[in-house]
């Protein structure tokens, strides 16, 4: 267990969000191959919906940007696909994964550039897709340091959901800016 395992994890997976999600209508039924599909689809959803818009846009009820939601979306990609590649190689100790909102300071989601954002997540949807696909036929196994003992298709899962739930983020984020202007 690690030092953090004592604070309140944050929610997640489908007791914390619904089945389908009440928010964004993600169903975690999905099937691995299907939930990857939602991924691999990502970085063309992102771009289509932010067409037009500055990335600094942000809903009242946000704390990050249209850029910050984007950045994130890939930097969880990033992360959990590093934590899969290990896991992949026979690592077999706790994999430590910084907390979303620490990544987020250090990496200035707050002035991070949209066409920025939206590269870094072009990059981390394929490569993700890549390691997730080998991890699920490996039938993998990841000990996180803040989610606990996870096997690839929960990994799969939940990381597909974060990608469609911000989706839907940006999608309200920018319907507020619009009705504030
Ligand atoms: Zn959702």
């Amino acid at each position: 267990m690690s030092a953090e395992s004592t604070a309140p994890r944050p929610a997640w997976g489908p007791a914390a969000f619904g089945d389908p999600c009440r928010d964004c209508g993600y169903r975690w039924d999905l099937t691995p191959e299907e939930a990857i599909t939602v991924v691999r689809e990502a970085p063309g959803r992102f771009t289509a919906l932010v067409e037009g818009a500055e990335g600094t846009e942000r809903h009242p009820d946000l704390g990050w940007s249209v850029a910050g939601y984007v950045q994130h979306v890939a930097d969880n990609l990033l992360g959990w696909g590093a934590g899969l590649a290990a896991a992949l190689a026979g690592w077999e100790r706790e994999y430590v994964s910084a907390a979303p909102d620490d990544v987020a300071a250090v990496k200035r989601y707050d002035a991070v550039p949209l066409p920025s954002a939206l590269w870094t997540l072009g990059h981390a949807a394929d490569a993700w897709a890549t390691v997730a696909r080998a991890a699920v036929a490996a039938d993998v196994v990841l000990e996180h340091s803040r989610r606990g003992r996870l096997d690839a298709r929960t990994v799969v899962g939940a990381v597909a959901h974060d990608a469609h739930h911000h989706a839907w983020d940006v999608q309200r984020s920018l319907a507020a800016t619009q009705r504030d202007s």
